[in-house]
């Protein structure tokens, strides 16, 4: 049943964006999924979602778009999010995440328009000291990702200071797992899940380990793997918060696991080998991320479902088999 409001999801074709616009859409809320296409996929997209081909760069086209539809609420997804190439090319990433995301606020500003859910990122904290991590670390990002990202927290302060348009910013952990219609699919791919699962499917030779000699229980980096249902559900959560107030929460699962750890899980749950290979650690790699989701488990009344790697994989393994090449038939 519909509650007739319309949500307009920046960058609702990609991965995280298309579990969200299918949550929405179970919700009852009328959908447009603004996507330029670069990365995101048509076929992605929820079939009852109105799409918009925008670029959220394109100040004209964004303000276009608000013309043409009455929108109640925003939720953004639409970023650039290889932290490795934001190591040169800040201008691009500051380009989308920080311009585009100041368009879209000046054409909520000027539509009326309140309320906004933003993915922003662990990437934010940059180097931690320790784990778990939560929202009282100091924010000091060491690549420009992280810092376009912690910019537009700042701008989204800013335009509620001023404007009155209310924020709900949702700093993930590692996004991973799928749903029965909707996983992950990048290219280039370079998340670890899916790399392992592209080894499974006879895609690739082995998966590398990037880094063995880290201060940890097996000298692999340790994640918090969070599932996208999950995230989903805390964005519908934040959706309704913020049309009393503002907020800012971590969302991972608070638990952490190894690469070697998601390789062996991947292992049991595909019954395939996966030959694994010790390579060089990959700069700019934290040894440890795990989140405290208290704030968000307190605030939202959110509990996330999938907690266990086993069960997080064995999502993604479902949907990888049934879309081999990812949503390129
Ligand atoms: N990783 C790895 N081999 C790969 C890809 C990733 O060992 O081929 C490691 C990476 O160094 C990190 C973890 O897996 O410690 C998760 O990486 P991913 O790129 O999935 O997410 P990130 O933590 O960088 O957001």
């Amino acid at each position: 049943m519909s509650d007739h409001e319309t949500v307009l999801v920046i960058g609702g074709a990609g991965y995280i964006g298309s579990v969200n616009v299918e949550a929405l859409v179970a919700a009852g809320k009328r959908v447009i999924v603004a996507d330029n296409f670069e990365y995101g996929h048509r076929e992605a997209v929820h079939p009852d979602a109105v799409i918009e081909e925008c670029d959220i760069r394109d100040g004209d086209a964004v303000r276009g778009m608000f013309d043409a539809h009455t929108i109640d609420a925003v939720m953004h997804f639409g970023a650039y999010a290889y932290v490795g190439e934001s190591m040169t090319q800040a201008e691009r990433y500051f380009h989308n995440n920080f311009i585009g995301g100041y368009n879209l606020l000046n054409a909520m500003r000027d539509h009326d328009v309140k309320r906004i859910v933003f993915s922003s990122t662990c990437a934010t904290y940059g180097d931690v000291q320790e784990v778990p991590i939560d929202e009282s670390h100091p924010q000091q990002p060491i690549n420009p990702y992280g810092c376009s990202k912690l910019a537009f927290e700042l701008l989204l302060r800013s335009y509620e200071i001023s404007y009155g348009i209310r924020h709900a910013i949702l700093r993930y952990f590692n996004a991973s797992g799928a749903t029965a219609e909707h996983g992950e699919d990048h290219n280039p791919e370079t998340h670890l899940i899916p790399l392992v699962l592209q080894v499974a499917l006879g895609q690739r030779e082995h998966i590398s380990i990037f880094g063995a000699d880290y201060d940890t229980p097996d000298g692999s980096c340790i994640r918090d793997y969070i599932h996208v249902s999950d995230l989903a559900d805390a964005h519908i959560r934040a959706l309704e918060y913020c049309k009393n107030e503002s907020l800012f929460c971590n969302l991972g699962s608070e638990h952490g696991y190894s690469v070697r750890e998601v390789i062996e899980a991947a292992r049991k749950i595909t019954k395939h080998p996966i030959p694994a290979v010790e390579a060089e650690r990959r700069a700019g790699d934290p040894p440890r991320l795990v989140a405290s989701s208290k704030k968000a488990k307190e605030l939202l009344g959110w509990t996330p479902r999938f907690t266990d790697i086993d069960k997080i994989v064995e999502t993604a393994w479902l949907w990888h088999q049934k879309h081999p090449n990812g949503y390129a038939w």
